[in-house]
């Protein structure tokens, strides 16, 4: 969007417009749906004439590009995941290389995501997203220092740094795991308030990254570390380098060294295999764990992974009666961990207003996926992207209510 707007194209998102550019997803099964559904609308607008051209990128396309072709013929054209230059080329714009970390965001002004590498070297059994995304290239630090630069100058006081794996940042141009040392940069950024971390893989985690966390109030105490389940015999078979043991140790570390951490992690369930035994030793892991967010998903078998060599052996409906014993569990943990928290104060951002209240979130929640905080606008203005202190009246399983404080 901002090599667009270099190109002075007039660019608008999830608005109709006369050339519509779909990014998808071709992760797992529902994203990949979600994609087709989305192509499906915007080539039946093109052939009610109420946009002259359809342009599909992204993952699903990088995958399946001869599929599409041959099912969605009425698609303009379709792009791979490195394709970026001729996209705009068929926009009628030229990929002008000198624009670093120029961009037009889509997230309220207030914050942004910071893609810190591309790619992915793990061998996770599971896992598409290597297929799509290529090999491990991590951005190097002074050109995401000047992209955080220019995303500050922008209103941007949140930083939430992402990747397929934040774990193994640098070791492909620093040769080490250099993720403390970006952190010590982007700290030192103008206007930007806090820094967040999603999508850390737990095997060869930089313990360093704790010691920033814990001295920087800038970072946020929060760490998402997608761990997909505890049994041996499951991560194994999904190649994840780790164990229970291992696992459960990191774990107590994290903890330890930042006792305020907020940890938010991902499971899979109902994998090749998965037995009663497995199932049952990771609800009572997550039982005893407390995650303060989790989130679950079914095992979704997908062609050309590891896995997929093995029998997708566990019924639907089975797999999704799995994850809703996983998120009950969670709701319940989620629920008391709220309550703890009624009569604490907190620093929180307002993100945006909706109907009678102002909607924000502490340094423990994440955009889309955790807490929200909600504060009664009746008697109040607050603007949005500004920091106010609160304190919580009230709690449910994933919604705060609280007041104003000095
Ligand atoms: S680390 Fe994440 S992106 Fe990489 S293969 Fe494993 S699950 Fe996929």
């Amino acid at each position: 969007m901002g090599q667009l707007k270099a190109n002075n194209k007039e660019v608008v998102h999830e608005e109709d417009g006369n050339i519509v550019v779909i990014n998808t997803c071709g992760f797992i099964d529902n994203a990949k749906e979600e994609s087709v559904n989305t192509i499906l609308d915007y080539v039946n607008k093109k052939n009610n004439g109420e946009v002259d051209k359809v342009f599909v990128t992204g993952c699903l396309s990088e995958r399946y590009k001869p599929d599409l072709i041959k099912e969605i013929p009425d698609v303009d054209q379709f792009f791979g995941t490195t394709e970026l230059p001729v996209l705009l080329q068929a926009l009628g714009a030229d990929y002008k290389h000198e624009l670093i970390g120029e961009r037009l965001t889509t997230t309220p002004k207030n914050y942004a995501y910071l893609k810190i590498s591309e790619g992915c070297d793990r061998p996770c059994s599971f896992c598409a997203i290597p297929l799509m995304r290529g090999k491990h290239i991590s951005t190097p630090i002074e050109k995401l220092v000047i992209e955080s630069k220019k995303l500050a100058a922008n209103g941007v006081k949140e930083l939430i740094l992402i990747a397929q794996d934040l774990t193994y940042y640098g070791l492909d141009i620093y040769k080490k795991r250099n993720l403390a040392n970006l952190l010590r940069e982007l700290v030192k950024v103008d206007g930007i308030e806090w820094i967040r971390l999603h999508y850390a893989f737990p095997t060869g985690f930089p313990i360093d990254v704790l010691e920033v966390m814990k001295d920087n109030p800038k970072i946020c105490n929060y760490l998402d570390i997608p761990l997909q389940h505890i049994s041996d015999t499951v991560l194994k078979s999904m190649r994840r380098g780790t164990t229970e043991k291992k696992t459960n140790k990191l774990l107590d570390l994290i903890k330890k060294s930042v006792p305020e951490i907020a940890i938010r992690t991902t499971l899979i369930v109902g994998y090749p295999g998965e037995s009663k035994k497995d199932f049952e030793l990771l609800k009572s892991w997550v039982k005893k764990t407390r995650f303060d967010r989790l989130g679950c998903f079914a095992y979704s078998h997908e062609e050309n992974t590891h896995a997929y060599n093995h029998d997708d052996n566990i019924p639907k409906g089975v797999k999704q009666q799995r994850v809703n014993e996983i998120m009950e569990i969670q709701s319940q943990i989620s629920w008391e961990l709220n309550q703890e928290k009624i009569g604490s104060k907190y620093k929180v951002i307002i993100d945006r207003k909706s109907g009678n209240y102002y909607i924000g979130r502490t340094e423990h929640d994440s955009p889309d996926v955790d807490n929200e905080v909600f504060i009664n606008a009746q008697n109040i203005y607050l603007k949005i992207g500004e920091y106010v202190n609160v304190v919580i009246d009230e709690a449910s399983d994933f919604d705060l209510y609280a007041s104003i404080i000095d």
